[in-house]
């Protein structure tokens, strides 16, 4: 065993598998075996492996500036056209942007950035941020406790209090209804939920909601028609700010260029993106704020005489070369429409398992989905624990698939954008073979 503390991992039952190269929607383990990579790393590979352009473009600015920071003000020509690039894509009014390396990182500066605007125009009580139920926005300290996912809290003594983090309800209706409560009810039930929680909190002491559009982590939620309607119109009722975490549906993953788009969302007030931004060559995420939520905070600044945030990787060269290079190419290649279309097939492929004995639920949208496995097919009774999950993942890779058990046991799937129809239709077949051998382990 190495001396590795793998992240994210059972700590009694490490090293499952050494991988040594990729190339385009397949790896390769230490033995040479292939694997068709159905989840892109972690939801991030949307170009694939060995993507000849984007290594070119790391070794070239690897070659011209491989550091600069940007505290200061310093700059360079690639993290201003990143940011201009950017800018003009979100659905953030006026946006301006501020780089970092994760999707955790910038969900903590979006945190800041908002203590800091409210404490800018008089209003230092408006701080709490309301987070769902089985969200994921990441592991730092802060972020995790905008998490709502039971293992990043249990033995870390999180949600770390201080935050002001309050929980509203998982829009997940195939779990979340009650008895023969139909889809439009389940909306009103836990919108009117949401109302209630901010009316007895007092609305002025919230500063923002926080919602992955379309959710990973927690099973790929993806709530039902009239939801995110009700929300926003709450939202703006109370002035309270919508925060879109867009770490996994940014750029082109649920078939149009960011999920807010997908689902409704209009102009969001903050946007949180990682992960696609540089098709995982680099890390680098960016936090995303409205221009006057950026304005307000210009006079305070000078006050202290500087906006005392930023990481020494803030704005890397590489990471922005590599990430304009990532968003030129999404563009010029149509990459969104592509994924959309390649989505289409997909969710329709996914949906041929709806008679599976051990399919309870199949859910996604474009390029995003899972599939999840119950104890009881007519009642939707749910297996305990992790370990169907995790045995129908084995048998996935077994099969030559990589994929990722979530929300115990249900079976993720974010290939590549770039697949094609062919490579479709090799994930369904092991996806196929993966669960025969899972109905065999269960009976
Ligand atoms: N937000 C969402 C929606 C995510 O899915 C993730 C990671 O999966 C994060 C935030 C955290 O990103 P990172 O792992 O880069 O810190």
């Amino acid at each position: 065993m190495s001396t590795i503390i793998y992240p994210t991992t059972n700590l009694k039952a490490t090293e499952t598998l050494t991988l040594e190269r990729g190339d385009g929607a397949y790896v390769y383990d230490n033995q040479g075996k292939q694997y068709f990579e159905a989840l892109a790393g972690l939801w991030c590979t949307s170009l694939g492996y060995n993507n000849r352009e984007l290594i070119d473009t790391v070794n070239q600015q690897m070659g011209q500036l491989s550091y600069s920071h940007m505290f200061g003000g310093k700059t360079h020509q690639v993290g201003m056209d990143l940011s201009e690039k950017l800018s003009a894509m979100v659905p953030v009014e006026n946006a301006k942007v501020f780089f970092g390396n994760s999707g955790s990182d910038a969900n903590d500066t979006h945190i800041k950035m908002l203590r800091y605007y409210f404490n800018a125009i008089g209003k230092p009580e408006k701080y709490k941020i309301i987070a769902r139920d089985r969200a994921y926005h990441g592991v730092t300290v802060a972020a995790a406790s905008l998490t709502g996912l039971v293992p990043n809290h249990t033995h870390f003594d999180l949600p770390f209090e201080a935050l002001g983090i309050l929980r509203t309800d998982a829009p997940h209706y195939y779990r979340g209804a009650l008895p023969g409560e139909t889809e439009e009810q389940f909306v009103d039930r836990i919108t009117n939920n949401l109302e209630q929680m901010i009316l007895a909190e007092g609305a002025d002491t919230i500063a923002a909601f926080i919602a992955e559009p379309i959710t990973g982590a927690s099973g790929v939620i993806v709530p039902p028609k009239g939801y995110y309607e009700k929300v926003q119109a709450i939202l703006n009722k109370y002035d309270i700010l919508f925060w879109a975490d867009e770490v996994i549906t940014g750029f082109g993953r649920t078939g149009n260029d960011f999920g807010s788009r997908t689902m409704g969302i209009e102009n969001p007030a903050m946007m949180t993106l990682a992960k696609q931004l540089s098709s995982a060559y680099m890390p680098i995420s960016a936090s995303v704020i409205r221009g006057d939520m950026y304005e307000a905070m210009i006079e305070p600044s000078a006050q202290v005489g500087v906006f005392g945030h930023g990481y020494t990787y803030s704005g890397h060269p590489v990471a922005c070369a590599v990430a304009l290079k990532t968003l030129e190419i999404y563009e010029r290649d149509n990459i969104f429409g592509h994924a959309a279309e390649m989505g289409d097939y997909m969710q329709k492929r996914l949906r041929e398992f709806a008679d599976h004995p051990l399919v309870g639920e199949i859910r996604g949208e474009g390029m995003i989905a899972a599939i999840e496995m119950v104890a009881n097919k007519a009642t939707g009774k749910a297996f305990e624990g992790g370990a169907v999950g995790g045995f129908a993942m084995q048998a996935c890779q077994n099969h030559g698939m990589i994929t990722r058990a979530v929300a115990g046991s249900s079976l993720a799937f974010c290939p590549p954008l770039i697949i094609n129809k062919d490579q479709v239709d090799e994930m369904i077949e092991k996806l196929s073979k993966g669960l025969d051998d899972t109905l065999d382990f269960v009976t």
